[in-house]
């Protein structure tokens, strides 16, 4: 979302007349974007679980694969070691990172 009202910085500044000074105001247009992005995940996660486990671990393997490659900063080979010495915890903090 690109937010005309702060600029995608979640808040925006506001002259107090009464104090002389600027204040930081948080913006309600992003801080709904995200309560609802939340509800959306929620209610998503619920949806998938009527889904086969091989499928949605199918899909979440492609998603890794495909941002890692994205990536500049990261690479494939990477991602390969981890998969061949079957490390899932490394795995599953990657994946979360890439879901960020
Ligand atoms: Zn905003």
């Amino acid at each position: 979302m690109n937010c005309e009202e702060c600029n995608n910085q979640g808040w925006y500044e506001v002259a107090n007349i009464r104090t002389e000074t600027i204040e930081h105001v948080q913006c309600m247009n992003c801080a709904l974007h995200e309560q609802f992005k939340e509800t959306l995940i929620v209610d998503l996660a619920k949806v998938f679980t009527s889904a086969s486990r091989e499928k949605i671990c199918e899909i979440l393997a492609s998603l890794c694969v495909n941002n890692v490659d994205r990536n500049e900063h990261d690479n494939l080979e990477r991602l390969d070691n981890f998969v061949q010495s079957k490390d899932l915890i490394p795995l599953l903090a990657m994946a979360q990172a890439y879901a960020q």
